[in-house]
C-alpha cells in the first residue's frame, strides 16, 4: 500500500529537482498563460511554446510581452525582472524543440484523438525522466495516457483561467501515476504560489463538474427566462453569472464537449442543452447592471441553480472525487463563487436543502441525490489542514485567498483540533504554520468590527471573544509552536506571540499594522511581548505605535524567534524538534507587574512616513503602561480588551475603517 499524501503539499519534500526547461504545447487561450505563470514563478526557467500555427505562437509571445509591460506599468514587476521573465521564452512549430524538456504540459485543443497523437509525438522526443501532463478540462488520465510507453510519468494538471493569476490547479491522482510524480507536482505548485487540489480521475474531474453543469443548467432554463435574468439571479451566488462567463471564455463549445463526455459516461441527464450549439454570444449585461426579475421567476431559477449545485456537490463527495474543504475552496477561488456549495448548504439548513434537492430530482430525473445525511457532507475543518510528524500535529492555516488571515470560524477550528488531541498521550504537541510560501497569517478579518464602531463594551467583548484560542494556549500543558513561513501580521503575530515558541524562515517578517487603520491590537500585543521579552520594549513600542516591521533575523536577536531556518523543510524540522524539547517543560507567562519604559512618540507617523492618529497612539501608550502595571496576566489582557473598545469609539477608527473598506489612504488630520 502506498503512503497517503500529506494534507499540506510542502510537508513531503520531493527528491525531484525544479524543472529547467518546460514545454507548453498549444499556444491558444490558456497555454501562454500557463507559460507566463511558470516564467514569473521561476524567471530563470526556459519555456518553449509549441503550436502547429506560427500565427498562434506570434500572438502568444506578443501577449506575454503585454502582460510583462502591464506588470511594469502597475509597479508589480521591475523592468529588469520583466526582461528576465521574457528571456528564455521561445516559440516553435517543431516538436524537436521539446527534446531537452524535463516537463511538457499539453494545452492543445480538447480532442482525445488529437491529444493521443500529441503525446505519442512528444514521448518519442523527450527523455525517460521527463514528466508529461495535460491541461484537459474533462478527459480522464486513463483515456489520455493509456497508449504511453511510460504512463506512470504522466497525469492531468488542470489549470483555471486566467492561469497566470488563478491559483487553483487540479492534480489528478490516477492509479497508474507514480506517487512521486503526484508528490512533486503538488509540492512544485504549492511552492510557486498555486493551490493544487487532488482530484480523482473521472470525466471533468471535480470543479468542472460543478462549473459545466451550472452553465448547462442555466442554458436549460432558457425556455422560461432570458440569459440576463438567469445571470442576475445567479449573482446571489457568483461574482459573474454563467452566461457572462461563457461569453468571456468562449465557453459554449467547451460545455458541449464536456457535458457530452459526462452524458456518454454517466447518463442522458448530463446531455448539453441544444441551444449551446447554436448561439455564439449571449445577450447579458455586465454583473454590475443586473436585470429586473419577477419574484416567481427568481424563485424558480434560484431553486434550479441551487439544485444543480447541491446535487453535484453531494455526488462529488459520495464518489470520493475530491475533498469537501477543497470543493468549497476551489469553487470560491477558481470559479468565483461567493461561498462554497457546502457553506451554502450549511446556511440553507438541512430542511431547505433536502426540499430543494427533492424538487430538483423531480425536475431533472437522473441527477445525483445524496446517499447519506446532509450534515455528513460538511468538512471537519474547512480552513485548516492537519498532518502528523513524529507524534506532533501540524496545523496548516489554509485561506490562500486571504493570505491565511484568521476569522472566527478558523479560530474555532484551531481550538477544535487542539482540544481534540491535547489529552491524547500519543500527541506530544502542535505546530501551527501557514499554507504556501508567502504568509504564516496576514492578520484577522475585519469581520463584525465595523458594526461595533461607537460601542465600547461590545467592541471590548469582541476582543475577549476573539481571544478564546489565545487564552487556551496560555493554559496548555502541551507545547504549541508557531512556524513562521512568511508574513505574520496583526492577529497572526498575536497568535504567534501566544504560542510557546516561534521558529521562522529567514525571509519571514512580522508587523502590527492596526495603528495604520486607526485601531490597536487588543488581543495581547500590548501585553504579552513586554512580559516575555521586557528588554526589547523599544522594539515593541515601535511595532505598536509606528507599525514598524520586525524581520525574522531581528526577532531572533531579541529572543522573539527561537530558531531560524533556511527553508520550509528545515522550518518544520526545527518546529517539531522544539515541540519535543519543550514537552513537559512549559513555563507559565509572567503573572506580576513588569517594568516597561514609557511609550513616547515624537510624531504620529509610520516608520515609512505615513500619517497616523495621535489619539490612537495615546490609547496604545496608556494601555501598554496600564497592562505592565496590572497585577496578573488576566488583568493585563483585560486592559487590552478595554483599550480596543475605547479605540472603536474614536473618530480615527471610523476614518481608518472607512478608508480600508473604500481602498483609500486614511486621513487622520481631522480626527486627531
Ligand atoms: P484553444 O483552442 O484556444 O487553443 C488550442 C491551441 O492548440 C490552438 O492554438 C491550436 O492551434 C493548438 N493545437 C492544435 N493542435 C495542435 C497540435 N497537434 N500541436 C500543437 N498545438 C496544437 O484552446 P484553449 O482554450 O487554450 O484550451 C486548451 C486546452 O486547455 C484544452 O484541452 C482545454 O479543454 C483546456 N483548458 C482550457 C481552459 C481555458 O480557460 N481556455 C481552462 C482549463 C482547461
Amino acid at each position: 500500500m502506498t503512503a497517503p499524501l500529506p494534507a499540506n503539499p510542502l510537508l513531503e519534500p520531493s527528491a525531484r529537482p525544479l524543472p529547467r526547461h518546460v514545454g507548453v504545447i498549444g499556444a491558444g487561450a490558456i497555454g501562454p498563460d500557463i507559460a507566463y505563470y511558470l516564467k514569473t514563478a521561476l524567471p530563470a526557467l526556459s519555456v518553449t511554446l509549441i503550436d502547429i500555427r506560427q500565427a498562434a505562437i506570434d500572438a502568444a509571445l506578443a501577449r506575454l510581452r503585454e502582460y510583462a509591460d502591464k506588470a511594469v506599468t502597475r509597479g508589480k514587476l521591475k523592468p529588469e525582472a520583466a526582461e528576465e521573465v521574457l528571456a528564455n521564452l521561445h516559440g516553435s512549430t517543431d516538436y524537436d524543440a521539446l527534446a531537452t524538456c524535463d516537463w511538457v504540459i499539453e494545452a492543445a485543443t480538447e480532442n482525445l484523438a488529437l491529444k493521443h497523437r500529441i503525446f505519442a509525438d512528444t514521448e518519442a522526443r523527450i527523455g525517460d525522466d521527463a514528466v508529461l501532463t495535460s491541461n484537459t478540462s474533462s478527459l480522464p488520465a486513463a483515456r489520455l495516457f493509456s497508449n504511453l510507453r511510460r504512463p506512470e510519468r504522466a497525469t492531468v494538471t488542470h489549470f483555471f483561467a486566467p492561469a497566470w493569476r488563478n491559483p487553483v490547479v487540479e492534480v489528478i491522482d490516477w492509479p497508474r501515476a507514480d506517487r512521486a510524480l503526484i508528490v512533486w507536482l503538488r509540492h512544485f505548485f504549492c511552492a510557486t504560489g498555486k493551490l493544487p487540489l487532488i482530484t480523482r480521475d473521472v470525466p471533468c474531474f471535480m470543479l468542472d463538474r460543478v462549473f459545466d453543469n451550472w452553465c448547462n443548467e442555466a442554458a436549460l432554463l432558457l425556455d422560461g427566462a432570458s440569459a440576463a435574468e438567469i445571470d442576475s439571479v445567479a449573482q446571489e451566488f457568483v461574482h459573474a453569472g454563467p452566461f457572462f462567463v461563457l461569453n468571456l471564455a468562449h465557453g459554449n463549445p467547451i460545455i458541449v464537449e464536456t457535458n457530452t463526455l459526462q452524458a456518454d459516461a454517466e447518463g442522458e441527464h448530463y446531455r448539453p442543452a441544444p441551444i449551446l450549439r447554436s448561439v455564439e454570444r449571449w445577450v447579458t449585461p455586465a454583473p454590475k447592471q443586473p436585470a429586473d426579475v419577477t419574484p416567481e421567476k427568481r424563485a424558480c431559477i434560484r431553486e434550479r441553480l441551487l439544485g444543480v449545485l447541491l446535487s453535484q456537490s453531494v455526488d462529488i463527495l459520495d464518489r470520493g472525487i475530491g475533498e469537501a474543504a477543497d470543493l468549497d475552496l476551489g469553487c470560491r477561488v477558481a470559479l468565483g463563487f461567493k461561498q462554497g456549495p457546502l457553506e451554502l448548504m450549511r446556511e440553507l439548513g438541512d430542511a431547505q436543502s433536502s426540499r430543494m434537492l427533492a424538487r430538483f430530482a423531480q425536475e431533472r430525473p437522473g441527477m445525483p441525490m445524496p446517499q447519506r445525511a446532509l450534515g455528513t457532507y460538511q468538512p471537519s475543518a474547512s480552513d485548516l489542514l492537519v498532518d502528523a510528524i513524529d507524534s506532533v500535529k501540524i496545523i496548516t492555516l489554509r485561506r490562500p485567498e486571504a493570505l491565511n488571515a484568521l476569522h472566527d470560524q478558523m479560530t474555532d477550528q484551531i481550538l477544535g483540533v487542539i482540544r481534540r488531541h491535547e489529552d491524547d498521550p500519543a500527541v506530544t504537541g502542535f505546530v501551527i504554520v501557514g499554507y504556501g510560501t508567502k504568509a504564516f497569517c496576514a492578520g484577522a478579518d475585519i469581520g463584525r468590527f465595523p458594526s461595533l464602531l461607537g460601542n465600547a463594551s461590545a467592541a471590548a467583548q469582541y476582543a475577549r471573544d476573539c481571544s478564546r484560542l489565545l487564552v487556551h494556549l496560555d493554559a496548555m500543558r502541551k507545547p504549541v509552536i508557531a512556524a513562521l513561513n512568511g508574513m505574520a501580521l496583526g492577529g497572526g503575530f498575536e497568535l504567534a506571540l501566544r504560542c510557546h515558541a516561534r521558529v521562522a524562515q529567514r525571509s519571514a517578517w512580522m508587523q502590527l499594522p492596526e495603528v495604520t487603520l486607526g485601531i490597536l491590537p487588543g488581543i495581547g500585543a500590548m501585553v504579552v511581548p513586554y512580559r516575555r521579552w521586557p528588554n526589547a520594549a523599544p522594539v515593541f513600542h515601535a511595532m505598536l505605535a509606528r507599525a514598524a516591521r520586525l524581520s525574522a533575523r531581528s526577532a531572533s536577536a531579541i529572543g522573539v524567534v527561537d530558531d531560524l531556518a533556511d527553508d520550509f523543510d528545515a522550518l518544520i524540522r526545527l518546529a517539531v524538534a522544539r515541540v519535543h524539547a519543550l514537552a513537559g517543560r512549559l513555563e507559565p507567562m509572567a503573572q506580576g507587574r513588569v517594568v516597561v519604559p514609557p511609550l513616547d512618540v515624537a510624531e504620529a507617523r509610520t516608520a515609512d512616513g505615513r500619517m497616523l492618529s495621535a489619539s490612537i497612539i495615546g490609547l496604545i501608550a496608556a494601555a501598554v503602561r496600564d497592562a505592565a502595571a496590572a497585577p496578573t496576566l488576566a488583568a493585563a489582557l483585560e486592559v487590552g480588551y478595554r483599550a480596543f473598545g475605547a479605540a472603536a469609539c474614536t473618530a480615527a477608527a471610523r476614518e481608518g475603517i472607512a478608508a480600508f473598506l473604500e481602498h483609500r489612504e486614511p486621513d487622520f488630520g481631522p480626527t486627531g
